[in-house]
């Protein structure tokens, strides 16, 4: 008798041959074939909306608008821009010729970079296995996706569009948790493309090292928000209580930590409190009860989060807003804390939570200081009227992207690259950046039997030496 485990290792073994033998296949497929397969992702998300709302909602009790917004949406709108502009990125990209080339005719095609792997994590756990899946059927790969054991429900879904919709040598899903994707890390994919946390990130980096694989990490961190006193704090505050309890805060780009303007700590907090009693209900029980309030994903994070709740309560947080949590049904209410926060788990950890810590500071350095002690995160966000302090922070702040006035709606802008840096990511996805990543960005030189660089070649006798001299000249 086999394990289920050598069974799933043995149909791994096989999927992955049959891709790299179909790789080819696919990789000479143009745009009309790579668009109509964009098209039947897109229909079968249509038609099946519901079962797609039904299976994040079992997994995190998501409000069904929530994942309209965010999962069907940003994936409709991924496909959307995609087919628009496909042809356009599938053509040669012309180079100008540099001086010295001027007889040569050079450009750079996007060819598929083969079979491809992605892992992809639970907290937006359709989008974040499909969007990447867009960007790779564009680039004309073949792809093998593990979405994460964690959202099960999804990744059972995503796993019956996928065999719906694909035979295996083209796409396939495996399900499983960390011991399918050690396995699937272990083969010579010719792209990763993982999305999930910074440690698991640097595994998968070493993994890929093996075999010389490309890939792109999009990864986690504590991304600020700064709101400075000429800010228009009730634009500032209904902005932040939908960014961060979006998805009750398990949002990799979503604000991580507030620092604000000590003269305006007050208001503000007084105007996120009315925005989350408009936006959740009127006091703690409505809250608790709201449709519109999503859980935390299990019993681990819940956890996770009571813990850097209550330490920091310890060392002397101020629960300004909620605090409240019920293990059985994996609610955190949507939690305000003030106070310093320095060496607690809120300020070393990525939240990942409904949970803000608010700091003050009285200049603008202070701010950029406590940004400077945590890793690049994936944004920095300021809500601010002033040019100058924009641009201070911009200029002294290192991230994968800066947000003004506003707050996670980057993801969405499809013209614009997403992704992280350093402990944040590596590389960028969405859009033509998304195409970019699953392509291999080629270079081609043509070039005619009369080439002037003839007069180089050796023997470098005093002529030929004169020559070059005067090309360093020209070029100096
Ligand atoms: P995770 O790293 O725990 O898991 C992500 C995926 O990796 C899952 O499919 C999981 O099965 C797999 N995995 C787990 N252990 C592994 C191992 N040892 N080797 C190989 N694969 C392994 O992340 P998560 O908890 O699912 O997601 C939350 C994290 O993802 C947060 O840090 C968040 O910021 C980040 N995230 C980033 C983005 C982004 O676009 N930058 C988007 C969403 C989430």
């Amino acid at each position: 008798m086999h394990s289920p485990g050598k069974i799933i290792f043995s149909e791994i073994d096989k999927v992955f041959n049959l891709q790299i033998q179909n790789k080819w296949n696919v990789r000479n497929t143009g745009f009309t074939e790579r668009s109509e397969n964009l098209d039947k992702i897109r229909h079968w998300i249509l038609n099946n909306r519901q079962k797609i709302r039904d299976a994040v909602y079992k997994d995190f009790k998501k409000p069904f608008p929530e994942t309209d917004l965010t999962e069907i949406f940003n994936t409709l709108a991924e496909i959307r821009t995609t087919k628009a502009n496909l042809r356009k990125w599938m053509k040669p990209q012309k180079a100008a010729p540099t001086p010295s080339m001027l007889t040569t005719h050079g450009y750079v095609i996007y060819e598929p970079k083969g079979t491809v792997l992605i892992i992809s994590p639970w907290n937006y756990p359709f989008l974040l296995a499909v969007e990447p899946l867009i960007s790779a059927i564009a680039a004309g790969n073949t792809v093998i996706i593990k979405p994460s054991e964690i959202s099960r429900n999804t990744s059972a879904v995503i796993k019956e569009m996928v065999d719906e919709l694909f035979p295996p040598n083209e796409v396939c899903v495996f399900e499983g948790g960390k011991e399918i994707a050690t396995y699937l890390l272990q083969k010579p994919f010719d792209h990763i493309f993982f999305t999930g946390s910074t440690t698991v990130g640097k595994i998968v980096l070493k993994a890929a090292a093996e075999h010389f694989t490309s890939v792109t990490l999009e990864l986690g961190g504590k991304s600020p928000v700064i709101v400075d006193s000429s800010a228009d704090l009730k634009d500032a505050a209904q902005k932040l209580v939908w960014g961060k309890f979006l998805n009750a805060g398990q949002t990799c780009q979503g604000p991580d930590y507030l620092l604000i303007d000590k003269r305006i700590k007050s208001e503000l907090i007084e105007l996120l409190k009315n925005f989350i009693n408009k936006s959740y209900g009127k006091n703690p029980n409505e809250i608790k009860h709201s449709h519109d309030f999503a859980r935390i994903i299990n019993f681990n994070h819940i956890g996770r989060l009571i813990d850097y709740l209550e330490e920091a309560k310890k060392y002397g947080a101020k629960v300004e807003i909620g605090g409240e949590y019920d293990r059985e049904t994996n609610y955190f209410s949507p939690t305000v804390l003030s106070g310093s926060f320095t060496g607690t788990k809120l300020m070393e950890e990525e939240i990942f939570g409904p949970i803000l810590p608010v700091m003050t500071f009285e200049n603008i350095d202070e701010a950029i200081e406590i940004i400077k002690r945590q890793p690049p995160p994936l944004a920095v966000y300021i809500f601010s009227n002033k040019n100058k302090t924009i641009e201070t922070v911009k200029e002294n702040t290192v991230s994968g992207s800066v947000v003004i006035n506003d707050l996670v709606l980057q993801f969405s802008h499809y013209n614009l690259p997403f992704g992280g840096i350093k402990e944040s990511g590596l590389g960028t996805a969405h859009g033509f950046y998304g195409f970019e990543a699953f392509s291999n960005r080629r270079t081609v030189l043509k070039h005619h039997k009369f080439s002037p660089i003839k007069l180089f070649y050796p023997p470098y006798n005093n002529g030929k030496q004169k020559l070059i001299n005067l090309l360093i000249k020209f070029f100096r």
